[in-house]
C-alpha cells in the first residue's frame, strides 16, 4: 500500500520535473545582469576612462545625474550606432527628451542589436510614427484637484514631486511632464498638495511619484516626509522610484537611515528586464529591504522586451532574490511615441498562465490594464472558472484538469454563536 502511494508520487514528481525542462533550457540564454559583472564592470572602466572620471565619481549618483548622456556624440562612444540612427535620435531629441545615466549606459551590450537595456533607453525612429496616441489617456489633467495632486481612489492619491529621471525610458507614460528640463515640484505647490491632504482626512496613502522623487536631495525629501508624517491620518507613505535599477548608487546609507525615521514606508520600484538585475541594483534593494522599506515591483509589459512567459518568469524570480515583491505587471498604455511598445492584452494572460503554478506565488503579480480616462486599474487574469452551476463551479487546474467544485451558501454563523450564547446564560 505504502509502495504504492510512493510510487504515485515518484510518477508525479517525474512528470513535474518534465514541464520545467522547457524552462530551464529557455533560462540560460535569457540575458541576466547578475551573470555579467565581468562585462558591466569592464564597460564601467571604459566609461570612467572616456570621462575623465574616477571610480569614486560613479559611485557618486550626483555625478550620474550631471552626466546623464543626452547627446549622440556622446553615445556614439559608447555604442555602435549608424548614420540613420544617428539621424533619428536627433529628430526624436526635438520632440521627446532623451538621457540615460552613465551606470545604466554601462548595462546595456554593445554587440546585442536586440539589447533590452538599448531599447528602454535610446530613442528610436518608432517614437516618431506614432500618430494615434494622445499625450494623456489617462485624463491625468482631469484628476488634479490641488498643488501636485492625481486623485482617482478614494483613500490614495498620487503626488507629482518632480519631473527628473536618472534616465527617461523610452515607454514613459508621462513624457508630456518629462519636457525639456529638470524641474522640481516648486515648495508652494508642494504645500499646497500638503495642505489638501491634511483636509481630506480619509487620505490614508500618499504615493510621491514623478519623474523620480529619488532625484530630490535627501533634506528636501525628509521636509516632505515629515510633512506628511505629521498629518495623523496619513498611515503609510510610499515613494516610486526606477533608481535602484537606474543609478542605484542613489541608495546610500544616509539615504535609507534618514526615510526609516518616516516609517511606515514602502517603495515600488520598477524593473522591466532580467538584465536589470544587476549585483548594483541588488545591493541597493538589498539597504532599502535591511531598513525595512517594503519593497515591491510595477513591471510595464513591453514588446520585444518583456512579453514573453519565460523572461517574466525568470524576472520575478530574481526579484525575489533581492527581496522585491513583483506587485504589478502594467499593460502599456497608449502614449503617443510608445506604440511599438504596446502588445495584446493576449501577451499578458499568456504571461500569468505561465506563472501561476509554475512558479511560486510570491513571484506572481497582478496584470493591470488602466482604464482610459484614470478610470482605474483593472485586474486582468486568465480564465479559472469554466462554469457556474446551482451547487458547483466547474473550474480548471493550472494544469488544464477540469474539475468541479462544491459550492453552498454560509451558515450565519455569528447567529448561531449568539443565540447558544444566549441559551448558555438562560
Ligand atoms: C496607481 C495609482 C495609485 C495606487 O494604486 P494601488 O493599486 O493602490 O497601487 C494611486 N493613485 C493613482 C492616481 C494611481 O495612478
Amino acid at each position: 500500500m505504502e509502495h504504492t502511494k510512493r510510487q504515485i508520487a515518484l510518477e508525479r514528481a517525474a512528470t513535474l520535473k518534465k514541464t520545467i525542462q522547457d524552462y530551464l533550457h529557455a533560462k540560460d540564454s535569457i540575458p541576466c545582469g547578475i551573470h555579467q559583472s565581468q562585462e558591466i564592470r569592464q564597460r564601467q572602466d571604459e566609461i570612467i576612462r572616456k570621462m575623465g572620471a574616477t571610480r569614486e565619481n560613479f559611485q557618486d549618483w550626483h555625478w550620474q545625474l550631471r552626466n546623464r548622456i543626452k547627446d549622440v556624440e556622446t553615445l556614439q562612444k559608447y555604442l555602435p550606432i549608424s548614420s540613420k540612427q544617428r539621424t533619428d535620435i536627433e529628430n526624436v531629441s526635438k520632440v521627446f527628451r532623451w538621457a540615460i545615466s552613465p551606470y545604466y549606459l554601462s548595462l546595456i551590450d554593445p554587440k546585442n542589436p536586440l539589447d533590452p537595456i538599448r531599447l528602454l533607453a535610446v530613442p528610436t525612429h518608432f517614437e516618431l510614427e506614432d500618430g494615434i496616441h494622445g499625450l494623456d489617456p489617462m485624463g491625468e489633467e482631469y484628476t488634479n484637484p490641488a498643488g501636485a495632486i492625481t486623485r482617482r481612489y478614494p483613500d490614495r492619491l498620487i503626488i507629482n514631486v518632480t519631473n527628473e529621471c536618472a534616465m527617461y525610458c523610452r515607454h514613459c507614460q508621462r513624457r508630456r511632464n518629462i519636457g525639456d528640463r529638470d524641474t522640481m515640484t516648486s515648495k508652494k505647490v508642494l504645500q499646497e498638495s500638503i495642505d489638501y491632504i491634511r483636509e481630506n482626512p480619509e487620505i490614508r496613502d500618499v504615493l510621491l511619484t514623478g519623474g523620480d522623487p529619488l532625484t530630490m536631495n535627501n533634506q528636501h525629501l525628509e521636509w516632505l516626509l515629515s510633512s506628511l508624517r505629521q498629518i495623523k491620518h496619513v498611515e503609510i507613505i510610499r515613494i516610486g522610484s526606477r533608481t535602484p535599477v537606474t543609478m542605484p548608487m542613489r541608495i546610500t546609507d544616509k539615504l535609507v537611515t534618514m526615510l526609516k525615521a518616516y516609517h511606515p514606508i514602502y517603495l515600488n520600484t520598477h524593473f522591466n528586464h532580467p538584465q536589470e538585475v544587476t549585483e548594483e541594483a541588488k545591493k541597493a534593494c538589498e539597504k532599502l529591504a535591511n531598513a525595512g522599506i517594503v519593497l515591491g515591483n510595477q513591471a510595464v509589459l513591453l514588446n520585444g522586451i518583456n512579453n514573453d512567459p519565460f523572461t517574466m518568469r525568470l524576472l520575478n524570480q530574481e526579484l525575489l532574490t533581492c527581496r522585491v515583491r513583483p506587485y504589478y505587471i502594467f499593460h502599456a498604455k497608449s502614449v503617443r511615441g510608445t506604440a511599438h511598445f504596446n502588445t495584446s492584452i493576449d501577451d499578458g494572460i499568456e504571461i500569468m498562465e505561465y506563472l501561476r503554478g509554475y512558479t511560486s506565488g510570491l513571484a506572481i503579480p497582478y496584470y493591470i490594464v488602466n482604464a482610459p480616462l484614470g478610470k482605474g486599474k483593472t485586474p486582468i487574469l486568465p480564465e479559472y472558472i469554466i462554469s457556474r452551476g446551482k451547487d458547483s463551479f466547474t473550474l480548471r487546474t493550472w494544469q488544464n484538469e477540469v474539475i468541479q467544485y462544491e459550492n453552498h451558501p454560509s451558515i450565519d454563523l455569528k447567529k448561531i454563536l449568539l443565540e447558544e450564547a444566549e441559551s448558555d446564560r438562560s
